[in-house]
C-alpha cells in the first residue's frame, strides 16, 4: 500500500486517507489531495511517496 508523506507535518499518510477534491478546469478536472492532519495542500502526490 503507497503511503504519503506530507510536506508539512510530515506524516505518513495512506493514499485512501488523503483528501482528494476533484476541480473543474477549463481543460478538464483536476484533482487535488490535502492532508487530513494539517489540511496542507499535497500537491505532486508521486514526488512525496514514501
Ligand atoms: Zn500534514
Amino acid at each position: 500500500m503507497p503511503k504519503v508523506q506530507c510536506p508539512d507535518c510530515e506524516r505518513q499518510i495512506a493514499m485512501h486517507e488523503l483528501e482528494a477534491k476533484t476541480v473543474a478546469q477549463s481543460s478538464g478536472f483536476d484533482t487535488h489531495y490535502r492532508c487530513p492532519f494539517c489540511r496542507t495542500d499535497v500537491n505532486n502526490v508521486t514526488e512525496h511517496l514514501v
